[in-house]
This record gives C-alpha cells, structure tokens and sequence, in this order.
C-alpha cells in the first residue's frame, strides 16, 4: 500500500520541541572574512565567537601560501592519502609539525574532530581501557564509541579519582583478568566549553605510577600555550612524558585540520589504519601550504601570543569588574555564565543588536543550567574594539538584570 505521509515528519515535532525549550540555535550567516570585525546577517559587528585566536584566518602570509599552491598544485588532491593524495606539501607540513612539537612524526587529518576519531579506535582494542576527563570534547568521546575498548570516565580534573580509577584497573585486569595491553589517559588539554586547564602534571604522574599512557587533545592549546604556542606538554615541560598528542590546525593556526604527534610508529599504525585516513580524501594543497607557513609565523610573531594573552587578561578584568561571572577559565576561551538557556539567548540576541556577535551556549553542550554566553577575544582585537563590546556587556547586563557592578 503506498503511503503520502512525510516519513521524516517526526523532524518538525522534534524542532518545534527544541524551539520551545530556547535550544533551537539558528545559523548566523557571515558576509565578510573572519575576523575581529565581522558581517553577520547583514549587520556590522565585533566578533566575540570565532577561535581565530592570533588573527591568522586573514593573516597575508597564509593567504600569499595557499593561492601559490593553488597556482602549483591545483584546488583539490584528488584521492585519499594511501592512493593518490599524498603530495609533498602534506609531507612538509608533517615533517614542520613534528619540529614544532618536539616529537618523532607527526600525521595530518581532515580536521581535528576525525584526528580523534581516527587515533583513539586504531591504538585501542577489547584488550585495553580508555579513561577519560568527564568533560572531554565530543570528538573523544566519538572516538571512544568507535573503539572496542571499554571506558571509564573520571571526574572533571580529579587526579585522586583518576588514580582510583587506575589502581581499580590495574587490580582486576582486563578480559579474563589479564593485565591490559594499554591504559590510555584521554583529556583535553584546554577544555573547550569552561576554558580551563587540564592539571597534566598530575595527570601524567598517576599515568606514570600505574603504567597508562596519556593523550591530550590541544586543540584550544595549539598557537596558544607553551613556546610559540607549542601546546600543554610544552607549558608544562612535559616532553617525552605524553605518548600521544592531538592539535587543530582549525583554530589558532587558522586554517583547517588536525594532527596526530607522537613516535614514529604510531604514525606509522595510523597511515596502516586510521580509519578517516584511508578513506577519506586529503586536504587541498592550498590548506596543506597555508597551515605550513602558519607554523613560520607561529616561531616569526611571538608577538601574536603576547597580545592575544594581554586582550585576554583585560577583557576577563574588565568583565570581572563589570560584575559578571567568568567562571573557572585560565584562557582566552571566557564564558559568561547566564544560568538558564533563554536567558542566554536573550543576552546574545541584544548584544547582537548592539553590535557584538557572541553566541550563546546551551544544553546538551554544556548542562542544563549552565547556559552562558562564550567569548573569545584574539590578538586581532584592538584595545577599541573591545572597550565597545565591554560596554555592550554593561548595557545588557544591567537591562536583563544581570551584571551587579
Ligand atoms: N577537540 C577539541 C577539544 C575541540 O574543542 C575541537 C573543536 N571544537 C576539536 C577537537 C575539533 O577540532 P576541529 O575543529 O579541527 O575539527
């Protein structure tokens, strides 16, 4: 019997259920380059929400590398790694990495969310563990959905829970009660949502005491902290102690995709196995090239880092004075908390029309009364730019009730 109905009608209930509970988020639309200053729907604003951290999405020198390596080199590479898209600009950008952070090798993926989609189910199986920061980003915890390892999470930040967890493992064993081949300590290394730091330093000593290896996903550390934005295992003079370290080129480095560093086998297994390695195509030479000349100006422009460090600390200051709650950041990533989503939202919706574009986040991203309105200022900010968005903070903040200074 042939039936009319819709059978994706369910969708228009579903989104009609998100409206109503304030966590329907539309798409902005951006008519300009990214930047500090943006075009979205049509009104000119200053961007609090990108993660262009230095200002490199526009900077001229990644923007002269990739329309070269389009001229050279053409606008796709045609094939995935293992067939025929492995080019030399790939393989410099990879060998480029690997100095910059100090490790073996280093391999590129499509983007950071497939390096640790990628990574976490090659090296793991039914005879390892997976334990995890409570907080960690969705790309992990997808990798770890794609692994056949079983996982344990430990509470957010928690070293004593952490080694509870791994002394529990280590006691009863893995299948059958052997020992496990691996124990693998995920965490990011900056969290995405809260802007604070992972305490790798004892992260890695109770990895250490137990026998587990540890992987930190950098992807909000890279360009960010450490020498020239070397990422957390360099903040913290960890070289040598974190197995695996995952970065974006997506964010602070301003292009896109993501890298696996580590030792030569691993790069090697991952080349073998990755999964969105061997069956998905490779970055455009222009992203390979222009992600390349972004490690040059990450070592040229230190100054880049300084400045994005000092808007930071102002604008966490001054939004501190103005009475607002940032929360637990130590990073340029600053929420503003707000409590409940519509609250949120209302706030982003007026700063909107007061010419500051910051995105409010909401349930299930974060819980559900931890609605907040995420900042992010970059070093392309100038000292302007941002006394005007802090005094669109103050003007809302004290319409809706919610800053008390
Ligand atoms: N890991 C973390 C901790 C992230 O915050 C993000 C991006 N939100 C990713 C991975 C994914 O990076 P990319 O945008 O390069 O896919």
């Amino acid at each position: 019997m042939k039936t009319t109905t819709d059978p994706l009608a369910f969708l228009d209930d579903e989104l009609q259920d998100l409206r109503r509970q304030n966590l329907y988020r539309p798409l902005r639309v951006m008519s300009s380059a990214q930047g500090p200053l943006v075009e979205v729907d049509g009104r000119q604003c200053i961007s609090l929400s990108s993660n262009d951290y230095l200002g490199l999405t526009h900077h001229p020198r990644l923007r002269e590398a990739a329309l070269a390596a389009v001229r050279d080199f053409g606008a796709g590479s045609g094939a995935v790694r293992t067939i025929a898209g492995t080019m030399t600009l790939h393989e410099d950008l990879e060998a480029a990495l690997a100095e910059f952070k100090g490790t073996e090798a280093t391999l590129t993926f499509q983007s950071g969310f497939t390096a640790n989609t990628g990574v976490i189910p090659t090296i793991t199986g039914e005879n390892d563990l997976i334990v995890s920061d409570a907080l960690n980003h969705a790309s992990i915890i997808d990798g770890m959905r794609l692994s056949k390892a079983p996982r344990k999470i430990y509470a957010h930040k928690d070293i004593d829970a952490l080694r509870d967890v791994l002394a529990e493992a280590r006691k009863a064993g893995g299948p059958g009660g052997k020992p496990h081949r691996l124990i693998l300590v995920v965490t990011d290394g900056v969290f995405s949502m809260d802007g604070d730091i992972t305490p790798l330093p004892g992260v890695v000593a109770a990895a250490e005491e137990f026998g587990a290896a540890v992987m930190v996903d950098d992807a909000h550390a890279s360009g960010v902290l450490g020498r020239n934005g070397r990422g957390t295992v360099d903040h913290f003079g960890l070289h040598g102690r974190v197995a695996i370290q995952v970065g974006t080129l997506s964010k602070a480095v301003g292009v896109l995709g993501g890298y696996v560093a580590g030792s030569r086998a691993l790069r090697e297994m991952l080349v073998q196995r990755a999964r969105p390695f061997l069956f998905s195509t490779s970055h455009p030479p222009a992203v390979a090239a222009a992600c390349r000349e972004a490690i040059r100006v990450l070592e040229d422009e230190p100054q880049l880092i300084e400045r994005l460090w000092e808007n930071t600390r102002r604008f966490k200051a001054e939004l501190a004075r103005l009475g607002f709650d940032t929360g637990v950041s130590e990073t340029p990533i600053t929420p503003v908390m707000m409590g409940e989503s519509a609250v949120a939202s209302r706030f982003s919706e007026r700063l909107f029309e007061e010419g500051v574009f910051a995105q409010p986040v909401v349930y299930p991203t974060v819980a559900l009364d931890g609605a907040r309105i995420r900042t992010i200022v970059t070093a392309a900010h100038s000292d302007e730019m941002l006394d005007r968005a802090l005094a669109a903070f103050d003007r809302v903040g004290h319409e809706l009730g919610l800053a008390a200074g």
